[in-house]
């Protein structure tokens, strides 16, 4: 039923919007049928590559099926027999199909494609990635949504992960970003319970107003980033039109040993175009699989979605005098001193073979650095070190780095001492598994060494109150929104707020009232025409 309803529903979709009626070659020509989508026609495809030859069919331990369509019984009404290996085996691996879905970003698509240097940045950076300018280094891509779950709608209002594994000769670098330059929170310890305010409530199972916007004004943080969640891209059209960015702040080292601290950005060619949240809605019940129905058929007819990657860097003596914290994720580099430089392309020129092999296994870490990137003191980018690969480690196993999607078939020889476990596909044969020995296993390579870095500090928690929580925020709603941008933004809260507690409302627009009090007008006449009355303009004026 589910896999007829995709069918069906990209079929309905086409057809219902755009009326496209052409006659079907392999009916008689007397019947109009419906444009089918790359998509759809998939299964046509791969019969018309095998010539109508399908192989023999095989139990998993590859013995020839005689007969598939009954299973063994005694007499035609039965019982079943124990020993009808061929139900045993088929029955007993669909039990085990699932694994658990990601906590975070769940539902995505996933292609494969090319990095390509088209400036030199050897200056900052000695990643081999980056060593010439025309060098191309395979990549593979997932996009996704964040809070919803694997079989939730493309087409809801929430930040898109955009995360580029870079196959290198250095092994897999990982730079698992979202569609916005910053984040909620800036100390990952939130994370758990951020996470949870956009699941669902534990006793009604339902997505929860209270959670959300109670989190969120208590948290001042959380401002700037609900500010481009609510605005117009809080909902991209499918994943090809949106930018990507590393986010965190990260630092380039070069082949003197010299660094400087970076973000990455990777800006869309196909321009940003954002879905309006009537329509959105509507996609939501037409076409729940939207984006990853878009870039699949952008891909099979040679759309190839590509993106402009650039850098921002920051010397360490900048970092220091910096009125703000460069590290923190909240904010971003303004570009006007911090400009984009200009590094390369990413290209996607390529779908997945297979959707479980190739992208639900798919797993980024942004731990996986190569020589020459490097982490920064970036708390969030610090936490998510630990999370992505133990998350992993759980949900594919502790040799889910050996599996072909994740598996770093660039690097020279991927030769270390960790052994067994759970499915190891390569465990290394008779080399030696303990370090140091005297018997040529794998040697240090004292060229990838990090340049020494100083830390020093008291110990302590810090829960950083006092920094400035709404500036950039002010800036974005001032200077980046025109007036219909601003309009749409305020409608969207609305439409959001008005649905949470009335204390809440007020406190979550007394922070919107620090962005500029004009917001908090807007938000405060929105929701007096839902029926929402509150003295937030009274409180505003006390700031
Ligand atoms: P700039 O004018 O140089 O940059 C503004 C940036 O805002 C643009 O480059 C664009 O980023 C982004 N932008 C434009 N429209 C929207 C939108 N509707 N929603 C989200 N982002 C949008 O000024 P600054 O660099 O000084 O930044 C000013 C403000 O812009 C910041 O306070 C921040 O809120 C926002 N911003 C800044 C970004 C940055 O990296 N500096 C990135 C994104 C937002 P892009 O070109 O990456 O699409």
């Amino acid at each position: 039923m589910l896999v007829n309803y995709a069918v069906f529903n990209s079929t309905f979709y086409i057809s219902s919007s755009k009326r496209f009626y052409v006659s079907d070659e392999r009916s008689t020509g007397k019947m109009a049928c419906p444009v089918r989508d790359p998509a759809s026609e998939q299964l046509n495809d791969y019969k018309k590559k095998l010539k109508g030859e399908a192989p023999v069919l095989l139990t998993a331990n590859g013995a020839p099926i005689a007969e598939k369509k009954a299973s063994l019984t005694v007499g035609p009404r039965g019982p079943m027999l124990l020993q009808d290996f061929v139900y045993l085996d088929e029955m007993s691996h669909f039990g085990r199909e699932r694994i658990p879905e990601r906590v975070v970003h769940a539902k995505g698509a996933g292609a494969f494609g090319y990095f390509e240097v088209t400036h030199d940045i050897t200056r900052y950076c000695k990643a081999k990635v980056f060593s010439s300018i025309g060098k191309r280094t395979p990549i593979a891509i997932r996009c996704s949504t964040v809070g919803g779950e694997s079989g939730s709608a493309d087409t809801v209002r929430d930040p898109r992960g955009f995360a580029v594994k870079f196959y290198t000769e250095e092994g897999i670098w990982d730079l698992v970003g979202n569609n916005t330059p910053i984040f909620f929170i800036k100390d990952p310890l939130f994370f758990p319970s951020f996470i949870h305010t956009q699941k669902r409530n534990p006793a009604t199972h339902l997505k929860d107003a209270d959670m959300f916007w109670d989190f969120i004004s208590l948290r001042p943080e959380t401002t700037h980033q609900v500010m481009f969640l609510f605005s117009d891209r809080g909902i991209p059209d499918g994943y090809r039109h949106m930018n990507g960015y590393g986010s965190h702040t990260f630092k380039l080292v070069n082949s003197k040993n010299e660094m400087v601290y970076c973000k990455f950005h990777y800006k869309t060619n196909q321009g940003i175009k954002n879905i309006f949240s009537q329509k959105a809605a509507e996609l939501s019940a037409s076409d729940p699989d939207y984006s990853i129905r878009d870039l699949y058929n952008a891909i099979a007819k040679s759309q190839y979605p590509t993106w402009t990657f650039y850098i921002q860097v920051m010397t360490a003596q900048q970092a220091k005098t910096l009125k703000w914290n460069p590290f923190d994720l909240t904010k971003v580099w303004p570009h006007k001193e911090y400009p984009l430089i200009q590094v390369g392309k990413l290209v996607l020129d390529r779908n997945p073979e297979n959707y479980f092999a190739d992208v639900e296994q798919m797993a980024f870490d942004p731990a996986h650095m190569v020589p020459g990137i490097e982490p920064s003191p970036d708390k969030m980018l610090q936490g998510r070190l630990f999370a992505y690969g133990d998350t992993h480690r759980h949900r594919l196993g502790p040799n889910h780095l050996q599996l072909p999607v994740n598996c770093p078939y660039k690097a020279i020889s991927t030769m270390h001492y960790q052994r067994d476990g759970n499915m190891p596909i390569y465990n290394h044969g008779n080399a030696p598994n303990y370090y140091p020995n005297s018997f040529s296993g794998p040697k240090e390579c004292p060229a990838a060494r990090s340049p020494p870095f100083h830390v020093s500090g008291d110990v302590d928690r810090y829960d950083p109150v006092d920094e400035d929580d709404f500036g950039q925020a002010t800036i974005f709603w001032q200077k980046v929104l025109d007036e219909p941008a601003k309009e749409r933004l305020v409608q969207n809260m609305v439409g959001s707020l008005r649905n949470a507690s009335t204390f809440i409302v007020e406190r979550a627009v007394q922070n919107f009232a620090r962005v500029d009090v004009d917001l908090s007008h807007r938000l405060t006449e929105g929701l007096r025409k839902c029926g929402v009355h509150i003295n937030a303009l009274g409180k505003s004026a006390n700031l």
